[in-house]
């Protein structure tokens, strides 16, 4: 039984933005296109886990605290035999294991060690159960969930779940009989109460609202060649059509995410949108859509 399903991750939102309209370091590329892959993985894991049955919670992308750390788990499972905690790497082609270490084969650069950061965040959820007074068994495991994955050197102690082993993984644990009772009902609305909603360790590039493009985009190819055609933006280059207010909708919500702390209004919207719109238009759309606050002549939208 899901019980908290996976959003985008704010920080792959702002990139794919900042990239679209800011353009991106090499270093901050690899940083976005790392986390699209990483959530790309994340999805096809999702769909696995459709066969489960109800007497499996699951809970994705909870962040938790322990004393001043901050710790993600990709997926936690809890069944009657214990709590599966589960970190998702979609890392593609081959790598072999060294000395606790992860490197790739062709390129021999150094991955950050997800086994590491695993047993790292075992360790504090340990903490999280004890200061809960809650006492459950917790198995932690690393899954590579692209089937163009080869990890050489694998010791047979680590807590590895590899491409081929995913199916068997998931059966074995819809064949285990799982009954759930009240306390472990308890137990997942705690760790559902201690979800941070916030990550303050984030990492983003500065951004200024004059360094960025303003304009609508194409939703499809991103490139900034729409022009309006009677209801719909149309894409010059691939030919895309979307309506209007979709594309106005969309806006407003890559306005708000990159500048929270600045209001909705029609002008605002109207300058961020810089296309070839109508201020009755973008006004419409954001009372049918939005609450109108403030007074006429200052009205923004929440
Ligand atoms: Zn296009």
């Amino acid at each position: 039984m899901l019980l908290k399903s996976r959003c985008e991750p704010y920080e792959l939102m702002v990139m794919r933005i900042l990239d679209t309209r800011a353009g991106l370091t090499n270093s901050e590329r690899f940083q976005y296109l790392n986390l699209e892959r990483g959530y790309e993985g994340e999805l096809k894991f999702d769909a696995l886990t459709e066969i489960l049955g109800e007497e499996i919670f699951i809970i994705n992308d909870l962040l938790l605290k322990v004393n001043n750390s901050y710790f993600q788990i990709d997926s936690v499972f809890i069944t009657q035999g214990g709590i599966h905690l589960l970190d998702i790497k979609n890392f593609q082609g081959s790598c072999y294991l060294e000395s606790d270490k992860l490197y790739s084969v062709t390129t021999e650069r150094e991955y950050k060690n997800p086994i590491d950061q695993l047993k790292r965040s075992a360790a504090l959820f340990r903490q999280l159960l004890q200061s809960h007074k809650q006492n459950y068994l917790v198995d932690p495991s690393v899954i590579f969930i692209n089937p163009e994955f080869t990890l050489y050197q694998t010791p047979l102690d680590q807590p590895i779940i590899l491409p081929t082993q995913i199916n068997q993984f998931f059966t074995k644990l819809n064949k285990t009989a799982s009954k759930l009772n009240e306390d472990h009902k308890k137990l997942a609305q705690t760790l559902l109460s201690l979800h941070q909603t916030k990550n303050p360790y984030t990492t983003l590039p500065d951004y200024q609202y004059e360094q960025l493009q303003m304009g609508v985009y194409c939703n499809r190819c991103k490139s900034f060649l729409v022009t309006i055609h009677k209801f719909d933006f149309v894409c010059k280059k691939c030919e895309e059509h979307e309506r209007i207010e979709k594309a106005i909708l969309r806006n407003v919500q890559e306005f708000s995410l990159l500048f929270p702390e600045q209001k909705i209004t029609t002008n605002s919207i109207y300058e961020w949108c810089k296309a070839d719109l109508n201020k009755r238009t973008i006004r419409r759309v954001l009372k049918r859509h939005y609450t109108s606050l403030g007074n006429t002549s200052n009205t923004y939208y929440e």
